[in-house]
């Protein structure tokens, strides 16, 4: 293989210096179609988005990368995928109905609403938009209210759940018996949670409908126990975003303050990442939920929750927490991997091998030879069956192909050209240096892999 000087020009794209970058992400997403805005057509509806070709195979491949590590190659963690309804009692035993609220604060004069923590953060007493007074703070429940059954008499009052790992703990006693786990084990969901946010903001790094990525590792009941395995979880859990290619200058622990805990937190610590749009924010929680979940629902269901040990003493287990949200990491990894080439004047996802949306783009040279269409068809097929996830494009000049899968951020473009025929050797240009080789098509599933 050798590099050989550029075959193919990049096109040239004008820069918006004072553009700011998430706005930028943003205007990217929608343009290579990985998040558009939900229901457009009827104006769009506030603060929820909907994943397009090119993200939903992001998010899968985020979740994937998370299952993966966190269920399939261990063996103290199995999986589960519980309802997102559950019987409404889950969430008065779970301290959400009296708990699990935001400070609210409206302004007088505009009545816009907002968080008063945040207003705190801010150093703000009256309104950030209009300078107006503010109302007392209330307390303002964020879960979000359905009605099940057919006719209106009938209709009684249901959540969508506000969080995942509920689900997990209405289901502890019978993956317990249903497998051949012994305590210290863990359950893993993924799955979509809601929650009426009163500020939903910063595209989808707050929005009222999410996924979240969650393992609940029960432990016996002690205090050294529970700071080992809260240390452990801290240190695997931070692994994966640095394993995942994320900048480790970006990202750090913080401690909650005993007044910003959850009810349910003996401990709390966040991952937050220095985003551009205010700062270290919160990306994933990693808690100490002690046994007050198992210990509510055995309260609230009348049914005993907990673990016989071999001695025969019965325990209620505590639980650390691991709590990411998927569109949080999907965020994060945007933010990340967002570069713009200022000297080839280009943008390009740097997103990691296991995450791209698209592994290898395959083209023709020109879109109206049928030889070199039939070759780089080949080719697409022969990549299709080895299992890469591959993209064809004919349209316009090379250039303009090369700058979209860049903003897809596919690591590897293929050309077919007259090499291809009398040769047997494709060009092959890589998304982060932009240097263009010629490789043997015998070669070039090899040279994909590595
Ligand atoms: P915040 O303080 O930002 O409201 P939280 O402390 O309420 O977050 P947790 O209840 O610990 O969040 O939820 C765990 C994870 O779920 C968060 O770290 C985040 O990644 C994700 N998450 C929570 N709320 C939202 C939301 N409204 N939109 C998107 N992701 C969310």
């Amino acid at each position: 293989m050798r590099v050989v000087p550029l075959l193919y020009e990049d096109v040239t794209i004008s820069f918006m210096a004072d553009q700011k970058i998430l706005e930028k992400i943003i205007a990217l997403a929608k343009r290579r179609g990985f998040v558009y805005p939900s229901s457009e057509i009827y104006g769009g509806y506030a603060s929820v988005y909907d994943y397009g070709p090119r993200g939903v195979e992001l998010k899968n491949n985020v979740k994937k990368a998370w299952w993966k590590e966190m269920v399939q190659q261990r063996t103290d963690i199995v999986g589960l995928d519980s309802a997102i309804f559950m019987h409404p009692k889950t969430w008065e035993a779970s301290g959400h109905v009296e708990g699990f609220s935001d400070p609210l604060v409206e302004c007088k004069k505009c009545n816009h609403r907002f968080r008063s923590d945040h207003l705190e953060e801010l150093g703000k007493t009256n309104c950030p938009d209009c300078s107006g007074d503010l109302t007392e703070e209330k307390n303002f429940n964020l879960l979000v209210e359905a009605k099940m059954g057919v006719t209106d008499e009938d209709k009684s009052k249901a959540y969508l759940r506000g969080e995942t790992c509920q689900g997990i703990y209405l289901n502890f006693q019978n993956v317990l018996n249903s497998t051949r786990q012994k305590i210290p084990f863990g359950i893993g969901q993924i799955g979509k949670a809601f929650r009426n946010e009163i500020t939903p903001k910063n595209f989808i790094f707050r929005t009222r409908e999410f996924e979240q990525m969650e393992m609940q590792f029960f432990i016996p009941p002690d205090k050294k126990i529970a700071k080992e395995t809260f240390a452990y979880w801290k240190e695997q859990r931070l692994n994966w975003y640095l394993n995942l290619g994320i900048d480790s200058k970006k990202l750090r622990f913080r401690a909650h303050n005993e007044d910003e805990k959850a009810h349910y937190a003996l401990a709390a610590e966040d991952i937050e990442y220095d985003t551009p749009f205010g700062g270290w924010k919160e990306f994933e929680g990693v808690h100490n939920r002690g046994d007050w979940d198992l210990s509510r629902h055995s309260q609230y269901s009348g049914k005993k929750l907990g673990y016989l040990e071999p001695d025969g003493t019965r325990i209620t287990p505590w639980v650390i927490e691991t709590s990411a949200g998927v569109d949080r990491a999907i965020l994060m990894f945007l933010l990340d991997a967002y570069k713009e080439d200022k000297d080839k004047k280009r943008t390009y996802l740097s997103l990691h091998k296991s995450l791209v949306p698209v592994q290898v783009a395959v083209f023709p040279l020109l879109g109206n030879k049928p030889e070199l269409i039939n070759k780089a068809k080949e080719v697409f097929d022969s990549l299709a069956k080895q299992g890469f996830i591959v993209e064809w494009d004919q349209r316009g000049n090379i250039g303009k192909r090369y700058f979209s899968q860049d903003e897809i951020g596919t690591p590897c473009c293929v050309t077919v050209d007259f090499d291809t025929l009398e040769k047997g050797e494709v060009t092959v240009r890589d998304r982060d240096t932009a240097i263009q080789e010629k490789v043997n098509l015998d070669k070039l599933i090899t040279y994909l892999k590595i």
